[in-house]
């Protein structure tokens, strides 16, 4: 645990002058909890905790720590899964929670403009409200909120149809690490006046300034959703099923996890085994089926991946209740797993390197971790896998991230050697920093850290997250 950070009283009363003296927060259990996200790799050690409520006080707020030399970390639902949103430093933590409103809503345009500590489920219900829909979805969005996943350029388990977060964002208001308030792109679709600044922010893990609003396209609601759940075989059955079935039906989902991960989430008792088969891998698709013609394709192409060989059971969901529960097999598995303290891996390639590159990686775990538990899932249809290395009860954390680390080399290794990435959806932060050249070019970092330097010149806005300048 670090030393607690002493800021001075000077500092914190012109902190309460702008928010006022109910949203700053300096207490022990206040520090802890906005302090961190869900990893478990650093000890959360930040000055102080405000909850501004407008964009205007955010710029005040960063102004105030230029002038001071405090560090900030924008915080959002704290659900991030690389140390991204952690106050290791005595940073002063800035939470968006109070930011949470709509702001409008313009039908025509499918739009919404809102605020950007929204919730993303908030969000989901609130477009399903107006006859619309917010196609981003994963298992921690009933916390996560918008900032954050703009921050990360978040994925999940609908990409395979309606791609990351950046495809929904027409555009952001955002403070620069200088307090400079920008307005980027203003909402529109068609806006050819040069750089489009507002990319920057996405997947910019609050390195560059802090989103405060967002306009957000919508979708049109799905129609009739079906879910199957396949059993298969090895790793090797798994992208000709995903050819069979994208060649003929579009997928709003394609997920794979292994037989390991769904006992964890039978062992909390929420769901049952969708069939009697235990299979080494599954895949849980989904598609719209609003016309009969549609079933009757899917049954087709089920039976000919049976026939081939790459199905070995499975099951269709009948009613929505059977749907929801099949997706918790899916849903529940991080959750289900992180009592062992998962270390977790979030990597992807193209699609087509998929069965050559899992191959490779299979090799490796196996080889190099004979005695661990190792959870295979992830969003497979976009190339994208979560390789999750359960730590055995009598070894310390410690020891335990010690010893992923040191293989860590060998699976970045091979996934520069396929051209893919070390994060594919949960960040760099902290946890992936040292990696990062695994993925880009000392130069693509020089590029960056140069314009690091132009939003945030004094090096306030999250530094040590993503490289250190
Ligand atoms: C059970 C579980 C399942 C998950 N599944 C997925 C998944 O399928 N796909 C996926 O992509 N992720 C997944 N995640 C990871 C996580 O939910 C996402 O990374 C999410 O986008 C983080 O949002 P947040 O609001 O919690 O951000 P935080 O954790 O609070 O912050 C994340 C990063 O964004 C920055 N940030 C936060 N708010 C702002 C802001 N307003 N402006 C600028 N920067 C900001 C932070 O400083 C930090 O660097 C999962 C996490 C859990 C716990």
């Amino acid at each position: 645990m670090n030393a607690p950070v002493h800021i001075s009283e000077d500092f914190l009363t012109s902190i309460r002058s702008i928010v006022g003296e109910q949203r700053v927060k300096t207490d022990h259990d206040s520090l802890m909890t906005w302090g961190k996200d869900h990893t478990k790799h650093f000890d959360p050690n930040p000055s102080v905790v405000v909850f501004p409520a407008t964009t205007e006080e955010v710029a005040e707020l960063v102004k105030l720590a230029n002038q001071y030399h405090i560090a900030i970390t924008p915080s959002g639902g704290r659900t991030g899964l690389s140390a991204g949103a952690v106050a290791a430093n005595g940073e002063m933590v800035i939470s968006l929670d109070r930011m949470n409103k709509v702001l409008n809503f313009y039908p025509a345009d499918r739009m919404v403009h809102i605020q950007a500590g929204m919730i993303t489920e908030q969000l989901q219900n609130y477009a399903e409200e107006q006859g619309f829909y917010y196609p981003v979805d994963f298992a921690s969005s009933g916390s996560s909120q918008l900032g954050g996943n703009i921050g990360t350029n978040a994925g999940g388990i609908k990409v395979i149809k309606y791609g990351m977060t950046r495809n929904w964002i027409l555009g952001l208001t955002v403070v620069t690490g200088k307090g400079d308030i920008l307005h980027l792109n203003k909402g529109m679709i068609k806006n050819a006046t040069g750089y489009a600044l507002q990319h920057l922010f996405i997947g910019g893990e609050g390195t560059l300034g802090i989103v405060t609003e967002a306009e957000i396209k919508l979708e049109r609601q799905p129609h009739d959703l079906q879910v199957l759940v396949l059993g298969v075989p090895d790793f090797d059955a798994i992208m000709p099923i995903l050819h069979a079935f994208q060649s003929k039906i579009d997928l709003t989902a394609f997920e794979f996890f292994g037989e390991l991960a769904m006992q964890k989430v039978l062992d909390n008792g929420h769901v049952q085994r969708p069939f009697e088969t235990a299979c080494p891998f599954y895949v849980l698709l989904e598609f719209e089926a609003p016309y009969e013609p549609i079933m009757d394709k899917a049954m087709e192409i089920f039976e000919h991946c049976m026939e081939q060989g790459w199905v070995l059971d499975g099951v269709m969901s009948q009613n929505l209740e059977q749907l929801h529960n099949l997706w918790r097999l899916r849903e529940d598995i991080s959750e289900s797993i992180a009592p062992f303290i998962p270390y977790k891996n979030d990597i992807s390639v193209l699609i087509t390197h998929v069965p050559a590159f899992i191959k490779e990686i299979d090799d490796i775990v196996t080889a190099n971790y004979p005695d661990f538990e190792i959870c295979w899932f992830g969003h497979i249809g976009d190339g994208n896998l979560h390789l999750n290395i359960l730590k055995p009860a009598d070894l310390n954390k410690d020891e335990f991230f010690a010893k992923c680390q040191v293989v860590n080399k060998y699976v970045f290794e091979t996934v520069k050697k396929y051209n893919g990435s070390i994060s594919a959806e949960h960040g760099v932060g902290m946890t992936k920093k040292p990696y990062l050249g695994y993925s880009r070019s000392a130069e693509e970092i020089e590029y960056m850290k140069a314009l690091k330097k132009v939003f945030d010149p004094n090096d306030v806005m999250n530094p040590g997250k993503l490289f250190d300048l």
